[in-house]
């Protein structure tokens, strides 16, 4: 089948999953001239086995509140493609999860993944179970209900989950000490451990840094530096506030930073002391962003998002379809040059037709972002060696797999203008390598 024709088929198929199908199309669209050169690709009828995930487990997990009631949320996991190494992506706790959520996830994780260069497969899992609000001991309960169910799917050769929105480290342990309890090993299933328990250092800071490695590789193309640029994050959580870190750390400055409640504005930019307390505010005290401009007497937007507000570069780094076309004109017209994505999927297509149309530096969260899942690989390396490295270490390797996400999408991406389609980039970079590899193996 030709990609429209698998395109329109899944439409048909799958009405009710709208972010699975952007996701989709999004990539179909893509690398279609790249697909069409491939008559083989055809024969195999590659695009639609890439485009249905191998399996899906949905589950539903008990769990008992501190009132001693019953609680029922729906447990998945999405084991999309593992054709270059097992299954690997995260696992979300939030409301809004659901099957379409999960499967755009897994989709776009397989193609990242292809990216680092390193053996790794797709796959993302999650619950509609959300731990804002929840005490210790329920979040606790509640992961090892679901690690009870799905630790017979797992395992360090077969599927490697992680964490994403609202699965830290606290919630990483709690379903890591599950999975050891049901499986009896001690292996590498799971990344994003603790230190003590064969976690990698810089794999909390890795999706930010990361992210910002691959933002000075694309300015590095029009000889632009980052000292004193006007930097606007969406976001409070690990990925924004890493992101925020090193941006502050190279001289940048950071005005926004934003949850589901709000934003905060800081024109003067944020400090190294006030993001220590932003820090604080969401590790420790799981508090609203909305208390750090009380402390701090910034501005505070309730329901606000940070695309307003006049910036050099954009960073969205809080969640899928946070960032529209009105908010993309805004950004553009206030004369950003760059936006580089820390979530998955945070513009939606006619923002990011806007970003292409106005050729500004745009680079999709499944390269920009993929510092994090990266970490990951060289935390399975780690431990399949049995062996922990410097945070120099992996930290130069992160710089290095960054930037060699960089070339491939320059590779693939640049146009005959010389501009650099990183969209387009990243899609035929990801998909070529699976699908070698999916092809060598047969059906
Ligand atoms: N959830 C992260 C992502 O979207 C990390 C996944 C991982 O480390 O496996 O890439």
């Amino acid at each position: 089948m030709k990609a429209t024709e698998v395109l329109d088929n899944l439409k048909l198929r799958f009405p009710h999953e709208p972010e699975y199908l952007q996701a989709v199309e999004e990539v179909l669209t893509t690398i279609e001239e790249e697909y069409n050169r491939h008559p083989e690709f055809e024969r195999y009828n590659l695009i639609e086995r890439l485009c249905l995930p191998d399996r899906i487990f949905s589950f539903r997990v008990s769990w008992v509140d501190d009132k001693g009631k019953v609680q029922n949320n729906m447990g998945y996991r999405i084991q999309h493609n593992n054709a270059i190494g097992p299954y690997k992506g995260g696992i979300r706790f939030h409301s809004s999860v659901n099957q379409s959520i999960l499967k755009f996830l897994a989709f776009e994780q397989t193609f990242k993944n292809s990216l680092t260069t390193l053996p790794m497969g797709g796959g993302k899992g999650g619950s509609d179970f959300s731990p804002r609000g929840k005490s210790d001991m329920e979040v606790m309960r509640f992961c090892q209900a679901f690690m009870e169910e799905l630790w017979r799917h797992i395992g360090p050769d077969t599927d490697v989950p992680a964490g994403d929105i609202g699965v830290g480290g606290r919630e990483v342990g709690y379903m890591y000490g599950m999975y050891k309890k049901m499986a009896r090993e001690f292996t590498g299933t799971f990344t994003g451990k603790g230190l003590e328990f064969g976690g990698s250092l810089v794999r909390p800071e890795a999706t930010g840094y990361g992210n910002v490695y691959f933002l000075l590789n694309m300015l590095a193309t029009r000889n632009i530096g980052i000292k004193d640029k006007v930097v606007a994050i969406s976001g409070s959580g690990n990925v924004a506030t890493y992101t925020a870190q090193k941006l502050i750390e190279l001289g940048a400055k950071v005005i926004t930073m934003s949850d589901s409640d709000g934003c905060i504005y800081v024109p003067e930019g944020l400090t190294k002391v006030q993001l220590d307390y932003i820090f604080k505010l969401k590790n420790e005290y799981r508090g609203r962003i909305r208390e750090f401009a009380e402390e701090y007497g910034c501005e505070y937007v309730e329901g606000g998002r940070p695309w307003g507000y006049k910036c050099d570069i954009a960073m969205p780094s809080a969640t899928q379809n946070e960032l529209d076309g009105d908010d993309a004109r805004m950004l553009l017209s206030n004369g950003c040059i760059a936006v580089s994505e820390g979530a998955n999927m945070p513009s939606t297509p006619e923002a990011i037709k806007e970003f292409l149309k106005a050729k500004i530096l745009y680079a999709p969260g499944k390269a920009a972002n993929a510092g994090g899942v990266s970490v990951s690989g060289l935390e399975m390396a780690q431990n399949s060696q049995k062996l922990s490295w410097s945070a120099e270490e992996v930290d130069a390797k992160l710089k290095g797999i960054m930037a060699s996400i960089h070339e491939q999408c320059q590779k693939y991406g640049k146009e005959s203008d010389g501009y650099t389609n990183y969209v387009k980039g990243a899609n035929v970079a990801g998909f070529m390598k699976v699908a070698r590899a999916m092809m060598a193996q047969g059906i």
